[in-house]
């Protein structure tokens, strides 16, 4: 049976800045994406029909049908090519869950970006990187980040990308909630704080560094970010994580505040709401700081479990190819 596996990683947002909300309801991003190694693993396969099979973490809650992410991506990429490219009636995608779902780590873009590079590769549709991205484009913000990897600067909805200079490897620990959040609702609540707070100096959520205060301003590259970045100093990088939405997603989940706090507590150097929420992201000092951190936060009972993962990671990969063309 012919059958393509692509590997696709997770991301966290080091910088996500909110601007204002525009006529068609979308907010200007200026982000800067981190690749994480905490991986789906999606398979294409020829088949009759097409069917999308999902299992792992979370399984429960994505839908099967057309509406999955990465089927999406499939329908983009025959879009693009022409439906000549199929090479029998049906696709059937397997994904293999690891990143939650709804959990602020664009667990469906990574599935979105899966697809793509798999089908490409199975259907020898031969687009280049620069075409997928662009097919990438039209299936959501988050998924030309996530066929890049890496560590990448992400403006207008995120989608479109530029690879970053970073140095180093950062060892981080993920605190996965109990609950999800909707990605439109924290949006949502975070336009309804900065509207009843705009003038005071504090917005609130109590989570120190990444919260926003007031209506926003134009949104803008944090320079220092990227400098520290180019150091691979892990301890320059810490104090500069910022994240615009947690606010509102403490907001929704107040007990994320808990999290966060356990985090610093245990001298993590960074403690911020990975994208909309509710993963919390606890940047360590090395392997074994991630380690102490992890058995900490999974012992202090503020969160469902946690995860040690290192970053930056390559973007959607084949890992497995069929063997007559291996
Ligand atoms: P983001 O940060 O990109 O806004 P997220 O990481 O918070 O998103 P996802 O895991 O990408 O959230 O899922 C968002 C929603 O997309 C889910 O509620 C789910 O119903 C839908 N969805 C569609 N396809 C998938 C998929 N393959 N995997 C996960 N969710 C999917």
């Amino acid at each position: 049976m012919t059958a393509v596996t692509a590997r696709v990683p997770a991301k966290v947002n080091l910088q996500l800045s909110v601007g204002p909300p525009g006529a068609d309801g979308y907010h200007d991003l200026v982000t800067v994406f981190h690749a994480l190694s905490l991986f789906d693993d999606v398979t294409v396969t020829s088949a009759d029909t097409d069917s999308v099979v999902v299992t792992g973490e979370g399984a429960r809650s994505v839908p099967l049908g057309p509406d999955n992410l990465a089927a999406r991506a499939v329908a983009a990429l025959v879009n693009a090519v022409g439906p000549g490219v199929r090479d029998a009636p049906g696709l059937a995608i397997e994904i293999r869950k690891r990143i939650p779902v709804a959990a602020g780590l664009a667990g469906g873009s990574a599935d979105a970006a899966g697809a793509l590079v798999a089908s490409n590769e199975l259907w020898g549709a031969g687009l280049s990187h620069q075409e997928l991205t662009e097919v990438a484009a039209r299936v959501g913000s988050d998924v030309g980040f996530a066929l890049v990897g890496g560590t990448a600067v992400g403006l207008g909805r995120g989608d479109r990308v530029t690879p970053a200079l970073a140095a180093g490897t950062y060892h981080w620990v993920l605190a996965f909630a109990d609950g999800q959040l909707s990605t439109p609702a924290v949006y949502a609540a975070c336009d309804r704080l900065r509207a009843g707070r705009a003038g005071q100096p504090d917005a609130g959520g109590g989570a120190g560094a990444g919260e926003a205060a007031g209506p926003p301003g134009p949104p803008q590259l944090n320079t220092a970010l990227m400098a520290a970045l180019r150091s691979g100093d892990p301890a320059e990088l810490g104090p500069l994580l910022s994240n615009d939405l947690q606010p509102a997603a403490v907001s929704l989940l107040p007990r994320l505040r808990q999290t966060l706090a356990a985090g610093r507590e245990h001298g993590a150097l960074g403690s911020i709401v990975s994208g909309s929420g509710p993963t919390c992201a606890f940047l360590a000092r090395d392997g074994a700081h991630a380690r102490d951190l992890a058995v900490a936060l999974a012992g202090a009972g503020v969160c469902r479990t946690v995860a040690s993962v290192t970053g930056p990671t390559p973007g959607a990969t084949v890992i497995s190819v069929p063997s007559t063309r291996a």
